[in-house]
């Protein structure tokens, strides 16, 4: 039987639930607080919109529980994804580490489609409508915009994102509907975000890029080991090796603001200690007379050496010539385990993706159906699912917006 479905969030996960609610010949009505449809998707990619992985695992997925999610995408995976999209007409190319883009390069493509297939499908598109506060009724949901307007439904979806970027509109109000209606939320934190650090270091070696291995501890605990692109910045530290390992971080601090963490550089990753010491001693031979500071040129990036030479407490004026064994020791440890402490996450209006969120053992990862209320449905970043950069979050958008729509 036909039925009247309400969808609250026209984000990746509410364009792809609206759209195969409508396929299944459902009456759909889609609510946008926005002026415009899909305006996160817009800044993905750095607005090229890496809208799936060709490599795709649960493995990619995190949360409480997240082998939730690989049930949820079974039903809706990459392939079908590049499928769906390819029969909306969009191009896709493919990058390293098979992510997906549109071969327009361009983050609008993405919504040009979906707008086009959402019109064509007869969708009623309501945008700048705000929902205030969700109901059910008896046998029917009821919302309310903040223009008090209430709209009834047999079927409501709830696909209003996370929290980061409050900007593009998700301001987490999913999760305030979500408990409205009896559903418990784990607490929402911030992933994929850049680190806060205390030193004036970050500052001086600001802009420089490097590959590096970062550890990060909490007291003697290792709670995340990545290598990867890592960036100075102006006050703290970013790029993709921070970025994987900002989701330790954030819950630590999530659950203890107060915890104490420190990270620890390995500026040459590749090497072992003993080779990495064999490769400075033979440029201290060969150059006996060349200033220890020197020594580094070729090596680092330049203004990396004198904060090691800064830290390992050695004048970078002394000769080669003069330096003791155990000083180079000591010298090497600083370059594999330069540690700095950190001071903070950059939050909520730097993050990409939110952790957290609606707790799926409370929802049926083969509807995306509420087990708690019959006809309610959730889908994308309003659950508590997070992927790893490279895709995989809007993929969980598009598979879990379509099983919710497609079970309705
Ligand atoms: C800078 C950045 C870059 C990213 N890059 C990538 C990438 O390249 N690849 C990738 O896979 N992921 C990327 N992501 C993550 C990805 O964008 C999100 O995971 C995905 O867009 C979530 O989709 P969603 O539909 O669940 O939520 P959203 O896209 O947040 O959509 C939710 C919608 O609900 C609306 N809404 C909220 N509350 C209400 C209300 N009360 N009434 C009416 N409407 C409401 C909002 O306005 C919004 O339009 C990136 C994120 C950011 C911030």
């Amino acid at each position: 039987m036909e039925k009247k479905v309400l969808i609250i969030g026209g984000g990746a996960a509410g364009m792809m639930s609206a759209i195969s609610a409508a396929r299944n010949n459902h009456e759909v009505i889609l609510f946008e607080k926005n002026e415009e449809l899909g305006k996160k998707i817009l800044i993905t990619g750095n607005g090229r919109c890496n809208l799936t992985n060709k490599n795709l695992t649960w493995e990619n997925y995190h949360g409480s529980f997240p082998k939730f999610a690989s049930s949820v995408i079974s039903q809706f995976d990459n392939e079908k994804t590049i499928q769906f999209f390819e029969e909306l007409g969009l191009v896709l190319v493919e990058e390293d580490q098979g992510r997906l883009f549109p071969r327009s390069q361009q983050a609008q493509s993405v919504v040009d489609v979906l707008k086009q297939e959402l019109e064509q499908l007869g969708i009623q598109i309501l945008t700048r409508k705000k929902i205030r506060r969700v109901e059910k009724i008896e046998q029917q949901f009821c919302i309310t915009t903040y223009q008090k307007k209430k709209h009834f439904g047999d079927a409501l979806i709830i696909a209003t994102g996370g929290r980061t970027y409050p900007k593009t509109g998700s301001t987490g109000d999913g999760y305030r509907f979500a408990e409205s209606l009896g559903h418990k939320i784990i607490k929402p934190f911030p992933v994929s975000t850049p680190f806060r650090i205390k030193s004036v270091v970050c500052n001086k070696l600001q802009g420089i890029k490097i590959i590096a291995r970062l550890k990060v501890y909490q007291g003697e605990k290792i709670i995340s080991d990545n290598t990867d692109e890592l960036l100075f910045t102006h006050i703290g530290l970013s790029a993709p090796v921070v970025l994987k390992s900002s989701r330790e971080v954030s819950k630590v601090l999530c659950l203890n603001p107060e915890a104490e963490l420190k990270c620890s550089i390995n500026f040459f990753p590749e090497y072992s200690q003993e080779d990495l010491y064999k490769l400075l001693k033979k440029r201290l031979v060969n150059n006996p007379d060349r200033n220890i500071g020197n020594q580094f040129l070729g090596m680092l990036p330049k203004k990396v050496a004198p904060a090691i030479l800064r830290y390992s407490r050695i004048n970078p004026e002394i000769k080669s010539k003069q330096l003791a064994n155990r000083t180079l020791d000591r010298i090497i440890k600083i370059i594999m385990n330069y540690e700095l402490p950190i001071d903070d996450v950059l939050g909520w209006d730097m993050a990409q993706f939110t952790a957290g969120g609606v707790d799926v053992r409370e929802i049926d990862s083969k509807t995306m159906e509420s087990k708690l209320v019959p006809n309610l449905h959730f889908c994308g970043e309003v659950v508590d699912i997070d992927g790893d950069s490279g895709g995989y979050n809007l993929q969980w958008a598009w598979s879990s917006g379509f099983v919710a729509g497609s079970s309705i």
